[in-house]
């Protein structure tokens, strides 16, 4: 800080100010958005690997954008959990994901578990999750079709907290995954007392397993981690054969990515249940 000039705080004030100023801007048009009904959900399968029969499927976000077309959840996700917008979003995926599920059972297809993602800012909120579990609650689904995702990072935010959540949950006869598993700093003595079901091996780790003997190692310490705390795991963003068959050999559980499917919209997840 020695040696400024004033120009240089003006300028970073400026600089600041514009970032700001375009922050609300896009959080105006989340908001516009949200009430145009803009925001849909896509639907990933994800399988058993060595049977390859399906096991369930993630729920993915996307902002159908009249003039931008689809929008990733990587460039609005970040901007609702800096406001409260994620919340109202949260549970209008909520409805959506309640509402496929029951035209799925309404069609008479097998239907497997839909996983929700939880941001950190609903899982602070009590009185949100409660909402989320009444409108579960009054669809007449069972829970047992329900699971969340809930990050590493944020499960280890607060970890009593958190334990009294995922106990809540577990008690209401959801499954809890945790999410971009090896990407945060778990301690083991808590991933031993929450009641979790399954890890998801964060995508980076998949992509590094067969470029180095190292980066195999490391995936085979996450199975061998998750089959001593009794827990499942799941492989995300796996792409290729040879991945899929190292991850067999090493005892993995589940296989999500594309090889087998992308995200997709409700109607061609009919396509894979038919
Ligand atoms: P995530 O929960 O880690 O989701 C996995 C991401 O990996 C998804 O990106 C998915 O499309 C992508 N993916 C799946 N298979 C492959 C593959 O084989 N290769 C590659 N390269 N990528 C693959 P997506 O759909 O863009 O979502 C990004 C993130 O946005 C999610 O990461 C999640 O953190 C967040 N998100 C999405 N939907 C929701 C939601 O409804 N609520 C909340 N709170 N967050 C959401
Ligand atoms: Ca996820
Ligand atoms: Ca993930
Ligand atoms: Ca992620």
């Amino acid at each position: 800080l020695i040696n400024i000039k004033k120009n240089d705080y003006a300028f970073f004030d400026q600089k600041m100010n514009q970032e700001i100023k375009q922050f609300t801007k896009m959080e105006a048009k989340l908001d516009q958005a949200i009430k145009n009904d803009e925001f849909i959900i896509y639907y990933q399968p994800y399988y058993r690997g060595v049977s390859k029969e399906l096991y369930g499927m993630e729920a993915l976000i996307r902002w159908q954008n009249p003039t931008k077309g689809l929008i990733s959840p990587a460039e609005f996700i970040p901007i609702l959990e800096n406001s409260q917008l994620i919340k109202k979003v949260g549970l209008i995926v909520v409805k959506k994901v309640v509402k496929s599920i029951k035209n799925w059972l309404d069609a008479g297809y097998k239907v497997v578990p839909v996983s929700i993602n939880l941001s950190a800012r609903q899982l602070e909120d009590n009185n949100h999750l409660k909402d989320i579990y009444q409108i579960i609650g009054e669809s007449g689904i069972d829970n047992s079709l329900i699971k969340f995702e809930i990050t590493e990072s944020s499960a280890m935010d607060d970890v009593n907290y958190s334990l009294k959540v995922m106990n809540k949950m577990k008690a209401k006869g959801f499954s809890i995954s945790i999410d971009d598993f090896g990407t945060g700093y778990s301690s083991f003595s808590y991933l031993q007392k929450f009641p979790i079901d399954y890890l998801k091996i964060d995508i980076s780790f998949i992509r590094n397993m067969t470029l180095s003997s190292d980066g195999k190692n490391i995936v085979e310490s996450i199975i061998n981690i998750a089959h001593l705390l009794n827990l499942k795991t799941i492989a995300e963003g796996v792409e290729k054969e040879i991945e899929l068959n190292e991850l067999n050999q090493l005892g993995n559980d589940f296989i999500q990515g594309y090889y087998f499917n992308p995200p997709m919209p409700a109607r061609e997840i009919e396509k894979i249940y038919s």
